[in-house]
């Protein structure tokens, strides 16, 4: 890519949406879920696992609890045991025990709808909040950052942070805020379908053109 003029530089995020827009228009949140209850849930199981992974198992566990009352109220073991092929089982059934109990006694059972709230579950960090509110409430108030978001969004040159709440903060100031939820997505599916964190494919990319590949190793670069 060439050297580009500042102009050319905020410009640039728009066009990267308009182009993963036309790559993924089916882009959506990949883990299984039919209610707040049961993302929140998916999203707590999803840390260091495939979502591949957290939909095998939460299609067992939501047809065994459906409440967060079931959850609050089920043995510790019995939950470890239900999320154990997801890893870090222990604490990850500690913290849906402890959200699920906060939400029985301070929400009346219902997922709060409030960054405030929701980080106030046991458990429940900005990542896991900003997931729940909006993809089951579609509420903006920040942009998802994981692995594959830190990552293209180094590569993209949109910001030049490590921590994700740092990298959150650029990409807030960078993208429109009713497409905070989308444009999360978009880089997940991105990463995951072309921009792999160890050999990305930048020579079938289709938003080449926009990126200036910060970062990535050219031997690993097929183009
Ligand atoms: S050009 Fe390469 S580094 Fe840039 S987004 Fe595409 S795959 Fe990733």
């Amino acid at each position: 890519m060439p050297r580009e003029t500042s102009k050319a530089k905020a410009a640039r995020p728009k066009k990267i949406i308009a182009a993963l827009d036309r790559t993924y228009p089916e882009v959506h949140c990949e883990l299984d879920h039919q209610s707040p209850l049961e993302l929140l849930i998916a999203t707590i199981l999803s840390a260091q696992c495939t979502d591949k992974r957290v939909n095998i198992v939460t299609q067992a566990l939501f047809n065994k609890y459906r409440l967060a009352a079931d959850y609050a109220n089920a043995p510790l073991a019995e939950l470890e045991q239900a999320v154990k092929t997801t890893g870090f089982f222990r604490n990850k059934a500690r913290n849906i025990k402890a959200a699920c109990q906060a939400i029985v006694e301070k929400h009346g059972g219902r997922v709060p709808q409030t960054m405030e709230e929701l980080i106030q579950l046991g458990g429940v960090g900005r990542k896991t909040a900003n997931v729940v509110l909006g993809n089951a409430f579609g509420i903006n108030v920040g942009v998802v950052v994981d692995t594959h978001v830190a990552r293209l969004s180094q590569r993209l040159g949109l910001t030049k942070q490590k921590t994700p709440e740092k990298i959150e903060r650029d990409l807030m100031g960078l993208v429109p805020q009713n497409q905070w939820t989308l444009f999360s997505h978009w880089l997940i599916w991105h990463g995951r379908r072309r921009c792999f964190a160890r050999k990305p494919d930048c020579a079938n990319c289709e938003i080449q053109k926009l990126c200036p590949q910060i970062g990535v190793i050219k031997s690993f670069n097929h183009g």
